[in-house]
């Protein structure tokens, strides 16, 4: 550790639009950081400082918290967090849809969903403190905030997953929940919609938020339909929180498939009415088509399917199912069957009922990014970015100040993370710098690996992350274990 004076700083950012993460309006100052801390806001007149960053016409924003990742495993790997570093995020959620990469081990492989974290080999956390230790040991790229997840719970206690648990499987899936909980998991999740977690009702979930004991962990949810049943899944999802006192948090808010386009009037009339009598919000990702594996359900709804990646047919990544079907000389149903197992992007919703979702005031941004597909959707590397540039400044959806709410502080608050999220005297030195002329995400369908444009620095608990636009190799990142 150096010496630190009275008087001195590690590093001033001068001459900053400080957005502070609170919604409130853009001001112009210094920042001093002095070890993993800020230390002073303000105007610093002649602080001494180890190193000056000039931020003439940048915004000085707190580190973006990624809400919705499954960034469980990519933690752990040398390169694999990039695509967050890169345009901005120093903080991210893992454990969501219902999958976590610990408690559990694992002989044969994981069933999708698991499967979106890694091959058999990765599972190998029997104890969640376990895996948050191997988190602490080598340290991360960005801060990690974990839950548990209750398709890995199921997964990890019971033999066939097409059935209701049984109350012994339900006692043993809560014991693990406890353990959880005391290692410092910020929730717990569902995957409902997945058919490893779809033959669990609401009772189930019901006994499993029991074991979060009120301890103010939160319950996020991949619902059981976000489709033609969207409303009876919130209301399932609204009683089955309420019931346990556990705040709720859903899951990348959609309606799907073209029958429902339009329907977030009703959806969000209905958070409006939750959110009166329980703690009730919601994260969104800027796009119009969604990702995961290869699911028949979201095959028949999709305007369109590209390919991500396809375990018997690695070639095939990035392509149309529509072009590979036509290419084989058959249905598209059955090329689809052929390419399992794999996942896709599906063009499923309506860019109206994205925007509607975006300006709702309890969204939060998540990018629901899949970090080891083999041609992700481009949201892994673009999600914050494209709400900076394209909706913030380009179509004029909120302002910046509302942008970076729904990406800081919002978030910060929303999941029980002290200190983060937001620009004053005291907080986490958690920043990032960017040009709000040119933010933009770069990544497309297409040509999906592209990092955002406009993000000039990052700085995570205080070490720079990204440098000149460059990612500096450091680990600083924690867990975010939550308090007891
Ligand atoms: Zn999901």
């Amino acid at each position: 550790m150096r010496e630190h004076s009275n008087t001195g700083c590690d590093i001033a950012f001068r001459n900053a639009v400080i957005i502070d993460g609170t919604g409130a309006q853009r001001f112009s100052g210094d920042v001093a950081v002095k070890g993993d801390r800020i230390a002073a806001v303000g105007d610093l007149g002649g602080m001494v400082a180890a190193r000056e960053v000039d931020c003439a016409g940048k915004v000085l924003a707190p580190g973006f918290i990624d809400v919705h990742t499954h960034d469980d495993n990519a933690l752990l790997m040398r390169d694999a967090m990039a695509p967050k570093i890169t345009q901005g995020v120093t903080t991210v959620v893992t454990g969501n849809c219902g999958i976590s990469l610990a408690p559990i081990t694992m002989k044969g492989p994981p069933v999708p969903p698991l499967d979106l974290l890694g091959g058999a080999s990765e599972f190998r956390f029997s104890s969640f403190d376990a895996y948050i230790r191997a988190l602490e040991t080598d340290g991360t790229p960005v801060n990690a905030a974990p839950m548990v997840g209750h398709t890995t719970l199921r997964a990890a206690v019971m033999k066939n997953l097409d059935r209701p648990a049984s109350d012994s499987e339900i006692a043993a899936m809560q014991e693990l929940i406890r353990e959880c909980v005391e290692a410092g998991a910020v929730g717990m999740s569902t995957g409902l919609f997945y058919p490893p977690a779809r033959e669990a009702p609401a009772q189930e979930v019901s006994a499993l938020l029991e074991a979060l004991g009120g301890t103010g962990a939160v319950y996020t949810t991949h619902m059981r339909d976000e489709g033609d049943h969207v409303c009876d899944s919130l209301k399932e999802s609204f009683d089955t929180a309420a019931g346990a006192g556990a705040p709720l948090i859903v899951s990348h808010h959609k309606c799907t498939g073209r029958d429902n386009f339009g329907r977030s009037r009703e959806t969000l009339a209905m958070f409006d009415h939750a959110c009166a009598h329980q703690p009730v919000s919601l994260d969104v990702y800027p796009y119009a088509a969604s990702s995961t594996v290869l699911l028949d359900d979201y095959m028949r709804k999709a305007e369109r399917i590209m390919i991500t990646w396809s375990e018997p047919h690695p070639e095939i990544s990035g392509r149309y199912l529509d072009d590979i079907a036509a290419e084989w000389g058959c249905e598209q149903a059955e090329a689809f069957q052929r390419l399992k197992p794999g996942g896709a992007i599906y063009f499923i919703m309506d860019e109206e009922d994205v925007r509607r979702i975006l300006s709702y005031p309890h969204s939060m941004i998540g990018s629901d990014g899949l970090p080891h597909d083999r041609h992700p959707h481009p949201r892994l590397w673009g999600a914050f970015a494209r709400v900076l540039g394209h909706y913030a400044r380009d179509v004029g959806l909120f302002s910046l100040e509302t942008a970076l709410h729904k990406m800081t502080g919002l978030s910060a608050e929303k999941f029980g993370l002290k200190d983060r999220g937001v620009i004053r005297v005291g907080a986490f030195a958690d920043l990032t710098l960017f040009d709000p002329a040119s933010v933009i995400d770069r990544g497309t369908f297409e040509a999906p690996a592209q990092p955002a444009a406009g993000i000039e620095m990052v700085m995570v608990n205080g070490a720079v992350a990204l440098d000149g636009g460059r990612i500096t190799g450091a680990r600083p990142g924690r867990a975010l274990r939550r308090a007891a």
